[in-house]
Formats: C-alpha cells, structure tokens, sequence
C-alpha cells in the first residue's frame, strides 16, 4: 500500500497531509463504504479542526451525511462507531510529534479497517474514481454531543467499579494534552478513585510534552506520582488508545511488563494471546505459566486484529492481546486498543498488591537491540540472506513472519529489516543479560562478515 500504512497515514500537516489529501482520502472512503452517514472525529492538534472540514466536505460531497463528533479519544470514537454502526474518519496522528497529523479509518463494526478494505479505498483514491452527486444529494453536517460522555459511561459499565472503588486509590494522570485529557481524569474520578493531574489541558501545541507516552517526555508524571503520593502513575498518547504506566514509587513501568501483568490476570489453561514477532521474554514466560498459547503476527495493529479474528472464528478464546507499546486489546471488552480501559483493568490488579509488586514478576529481563546500516539493494540482500542462514543453522524455534525470530526457550532474538529506515534490527531478550547479549552479537557477527563481502 502506498497510500495507508498498517496503523492509517500521517505527515506533516500542512505539508504531505493537506487538506486536499484529507479530502480525497474521505472521497475515496465514502465511495467505499457507500454509507447514508459517516462520523468525522478528532484528537487535540492544532491541525484536526482543519482537516475535519476537509474529510467532511468530502464524505458530503460523495452523498454521505456527516456526524461531526469533535474532539474523542481514538477508543471512543470506535465505540461511537460500534454503537451507531457508523464509519469514521478519525483525524490523528497518535504519537507523533505535534506538527504531524494523520487519517484513521475506522468500519462501521468500530474496528480499524483490514488491509484488504484498506486497499480497496486506495485504489478509488489513486484513480480518483469518487461517487461525486448532484448538489441535492449531497450531504449534510450535524454536530453530534455527547460522545465523550456515553464513552465513559460504556467504560464504567465495562469494568469492576467496585474492586477499584474499594481500592481507595490515589491516580496520578498525565493525558499529555490530548483526547484523553476529556475523558480519562473524570473516567478514574467516577471510578471513586482520587485524581491528580500533569498536562490535562487539551492543547493541540502540546506545550507540556510530546505526545508519545515514552520515559523521556514523562518526566513531570513520575515526579507527580512522588509528590501527591499517588498509587499509579497512567499517562496516554496523543489519541489515548494507549496506557503507560508508573509504580507508587514513581518508577517507570515497561510496556511489556504491563502486558505480561494483564495477561497473566487474564490468561487461563488453553487460551490464546496474540502479540508481534517482537514480542517479549516476559510475555513468552506468562503464556507458558499459563498453559496458554502464544500467536504471533507481523508487527502492527491491523495483523493483531486480523489474528484475534482468525482465532475466534475458530472458536478460540483470545481474552488479550497487545504489544509492548502499552496498545493492549481485550478483544471481549471491544476489538480496539483503549487505554483507559487498559488503565481500569490494572487498577484492577491494585485492589490486592501495590503496582511495584503486580510488575515484579516481570523485572529483570535484559533487551539487547543492534542496529546494521545497510547501503543499498545488495548489502541489504546479503544482511537478510545472512540472517536466514543463521535462522535455518539454529536448533531454535524459528518464526518467519517479519524477520527471522529464533525462540530457545529461555531467550529470543530476531533480526527484521526496519519498515522506515535502511538498517537490519537485531533483538534479542532474556532473563540473563549476558545470554541476551551472546545471542545478539552471534546474529550480529553473521551478518557483519556477509555485508563485508558484497
Ligand atoms: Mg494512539
């Protein structure tokens, strides 16, 4: 796909995503879905209102009318959509910086749309073949309220408001100004827990911290855990269908610690979890723990959900799945990430033991990552074809998904070519950090002798 990656498409606003790309895309959608309405939704950025009018104009001018929703979480949007079965145009552009904005297309089932349906829309945009009507059937605009308010309140019905309401819980929020910063805060609030804020102004300049919820922008969160004494530390990305936590000692939690702490609540003998090739030790050791099996995809969202549904029309029980990224699904609750309600399922887990003691169990694995630049076509070729003679040499589970990942049972490691840059990844996890560091450098050293003899 040139147009869609496998999480929508995101630029610069104003410079690759414009207004009239906006447009085209909500045409070429429109077209698709042949819908008598379609939702228009966006996150806090100083672009979304601007190209909201773009992907409305659109959508109306192919005969579609428009709910325009206004600022909504990702999740709610989704929500949004599964209840009134209505697509969306969801304008975000997630994590990303705050100049970047970008387009989401969610179905009228609230799941983010499948490649193949993906591809279909592409084709319409790249021939630009749109059902344009005549001006009396063109659509019309109205301004839908109260989405963010029936979001939250399919949240707390969702979850267990007593467990956590018994809990007596003091939550430390950083929304990082965007869509969560209208929901979250007043979500843990009616879930009777004490609400502290950092950065829960929605503001699209972001002046606060960028929008990716990693350990370098969530400086102010970690001191305001310490400061008010807070329980749990929650904070989002800009779009908040993720959570990314900190312990009562305003520690940083790692996103595959959370996702192992979930599963392991979650998981029961013979049931699946799905996650991404580059899936962690932590979340290997749960699924076996757990007698339960672990599928996994190519890395993005589109082929987690793709594999959630595979599984369960097989008649399989998939109660979680996720990455690392703090993007978890619970595919019972809804088939999206949402991080509030992410949040409400460890609050969940705070009721019997202190956040420092829920990820305990899955402290202590050591992450190696080696990058090898490569020059061109050839070099590339002989990085990869290196790593596949490595890959068959081993005695090792292998999994050729997206990269070549190598399971021994106690440690993993995978080398894949990375999607955005020319360089080959090599990743490697286990419990023992000098284990983790052999296996990376045995891959690393294979593939340094190949690309010095292209
Ligand atoms: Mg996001």
């Amino acid at each position: 796909m040139k147009v869609f990656g496998s999480s929508g498409t995101r630029g610069v606003a104003n410079e690759a995503l414009t207004p009239e790309f906006v447009l085209k895309v909500a045409k070429a959608a429109g077209t698709v879905w042949r819908s008598d309405r379609v939702a228009v939704a966006r996150d806090t950025r100083a672009t979304g209102e601007m190209l909201a009018d773009a992907a409305a104009s659109g959508l109306a001018s192919v005969g579609a009318n428009v709910d325009r929703l206004g600022i909504v979480p990702t999740p709610g949007a989704q929500a949004y959509a599964e209840r009134e079965e209505t697509p969306v145009v969801m304008i975000t552009a997630s994590h990303n910086p705050p100049k970047y904005n970008g387009v989401k297309l969610i179905g009228d089932d609230g799941v983010e749309l499948a490649v193949a349906d993906l591809e279909r829309i592409e084709q319409k945009f790249l021939a630009e073949k749109f059902e344009s009507v005549p001006w009396s059937q063109t659509g019309e605009s109205r301004h839908v309220e109260g989405v963010r308010r029936e979001y939250v309140e399919a949240l707390l019905d969702a979850v267990d408001r007593e467990k956590i309401a018994d809990a007596d819980l003091t939550v430390a929020v950083d929304p990082g100004h965007g869509a969560g910063a209208l929901t979250s805060p007043e979500f843990f609030r009616k879930l009777g827990c004490r609400v502290v804020t950092a950065n829960s102004q929605p503001d699209g300049h972001f002046p606060g911290r960028n929008p990716e919820p990693v350990p370098e922008n969530l400086g102010d969160l970690g001191r305001l855990v310490a400061a008010t004494d807070a329980d749990v530390g929650i904070a989002h990305d800009g779009d908040a269908d993720r959570a990314i936590f900190y312990d009562e000692n305003g520690e940083y939690v790692e996103g595959d610690a959370t996702l192992a702490a979930l599963a392991a609540a979650e998981l029961e003998p013979g049931d699946s979890v799905v996650s991404a090739v580059n899936v962690s030790q932590r979340l290997v050791d749960v699924a076996d723990e757990r007698d339960a099996y672990l599928e996994l995809t190519p890395i993005g969202s589109t082929n987690i959900i793709t594999r959630i549904r595979e599984l369960e029309k097989q008649g399989k029980s998939v109660p979680v799945a996720g990455e690392g990224n703090g993007g978890i699904f619970f595919p019972d609750y809804r088939l999206s990430r949402d991080g509030a309600y992410t949040a409400a399922k460890f609050l969940e887990l705070l009721a019997d033991r202190p956040a420092s003691e829920v990820v305990a169990p899955y402290d202590g694995y050591h992450n190696v990552r080696i990058n090898i630049e490569y020059d061109g076509d050839a070099e590339r070729e002989a990085l990869l074809a290196a790593a596949e003679r490595e890959a068959q040499d081993s005695d090792a589970e292998m999994t050729t998904l997206d990269g070549y990942r190598l399971d021994y049972g106690d440690a993993w490691v995978l080398a894949r070519p990375s999607g955005t840059e020319p360089m080959v990844r090599i990743y490697a996890e286990a419990r023992d950090e000098a284990r983790a560091e052999e296996l990376a450098e045995e891959f690393e050293g294979q593939l340094r002798a190949a690309k010095a003899e292209v």
